[in-house]
């Protein structure tokens, strides 16, 4: 009895001092704030000036400037630590020999035959980036893309040199058929629809022959329902069961895409991609589409455009925990060197900060056309 009885009071002690107490510090605080009030009115200068307030402060704050006062103590708090084995280079191959076109919208970034690309593959090895995706233009387009699935289009030769080269460098290959269609688009088209299921085969096709050829990943990106479960029965039926299928799972149909047209020739006669690719509008859906990629067999899932959807790279990492690729488009490259050669903003600060958002979203592997030019500043550093 007497027990409960001091428990009670000892109860309601503390939750009266749990009342008191935002009460109390507001009445502690309170001529602490008036006195800064009062010191910038009485003597505005003073303050201005010397960057002193006449009113000496306690401790009635939290500081969480202390832990950025140098470069020793914020690099010890630094939650997210960007690296040159987070990158992955996208590549352009194109017929001929010795070939270098430059990318007018893209600067720094070629079009480049096979031994052209081997070259390039040496250095972005040499500089520590552990993977390239391969994408091709093929010699001729036809209304089905044959060339994707030639076993000596510029892809599959480009694989076989570059796996002979540069062994330990993994070689991606982007699988869609627009690169290789005469009208541009992802797929077989009948009227003005792309169909479905017909594309299938031919993604399915296309992936093969890039197994074939050496690829250590292939990366479907064309966005039709049920590629990866086609794409992956495909290979296991031809005994690739161990080679791993990155997919574009959430892809938006974006204006960021912009000079990546120019880059591979792959343009839409006619219309768009809206009847594939996502809308902007839908993060719910992207979230649907991953989790129908995981479910057919996807082994990294991939969000494209990266920094104009970094939400979207957050929501797939906390749901999936799945290995988590973003694909830093074009029009974000495109828009940061044009700022920079305007002088409008600080090319690498700008380029290092776009970098690390996207990691710091959840993204595990970053695709980008700035992988050579910030994979050497992080061997600067
Ligand atoms: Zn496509």
């Amino acid at each position: 009895m007497q027990g409960s009885i001091a428990y009670c009071a000892l109860h309601f002690a503390l939750c009266a001092l749990r009342f008191a107490l935002p009460g109390l510090s507001h009445f502690l605080r309170e001529p602490y704030v008036a006195g800064i009030r009062e010191s910038i009115t009485r003597n505005p200068d003073n303050v201005m000036l010397t960057g002193e307030s006449l009113y000496t402060p306690y401790t009635q704050f939290i500081r969480t400037r202390r832990t950025r006062m140098t470069e020793g103590l914020r690099s010890m708090v630094r939650e997210t630590v960007l690296t040159t084995k987070d990158f992955i280079y996208p590549l352009f191959v194109v017929p001929g020999k010795g070939v270098r076109n430059a990318v007018k919208s893209m600067p720094g970034v070629f079009q480049l035959s096979v031994d052209e690309t081997v070259k390039e593959c040496r250095q972005v090895s040499k500089l520590g980036i552990p993977a390239v995706i391969l994408f091709g233009i093929p010699e001729h387009k036809d209304e089905v893309g044959s060339e994707a699935w030639d076993p000596h289009g510029v892809v599959q030769e480009a694989i076989r040199k570059i796996k002979k080269a540069v062994p330990d460098l993994v070689v991606i290959t982007d699988v869609c058929m627009c690169e290789y269609t005469s009208h541009g688009h992802c797929g077989i088209v009948r009227g003005e629809e792309i169909v479905n299921d017909a594309t299938l085969e031919l993604l399915a096709r296309e992936a093969l022959s890039h197994a074939e050829a050496g690829a250590d990943m292939v990366a479907p990106s064309d966005m039709m329902d049920g590629r990866v479960a086609v794409i992956r029965d495909t290979l296991d039926d031809n005994g690739f069961q161990n080679l791993p299928i990155m997919s574009y799972a959430a892809k938006f149909a974006s204006g960021y895409y912009g000079p990546f047209r120019d880059a591979a020739e792959s343009a839409p006669a006619f219309g768009d991609r809206r009847s594939h690719q996502m809308d902007p509008a839908n993060a719910d859906e992207a979230v649907r589409e991953v989790a129908i990629d995981i479910e057919e067999g996807a082994d990294i899932v991939m969000v494209k455009p990266a920094g104009p959807y970094l939400d979207i790279i957050r929501r797939v990492k906390d749901e999936f925990g799945m290995p988590t690729a973003a694909y830093q488009v074009s029009g974000e490259f495109a828009m940061i060197k044009a700022a920079a050669e305007n002088g409008w903003i600080d090319h690498d600060r700008v380029m290092m900060e776009s970098l690390l958002s996207i990691k710091r979203a959840g993204a595990d592997m970053i695709l980008t056309y700035f992988a050579r030019e910030a994979a050497l500043l992080l061997k600067e550093a």
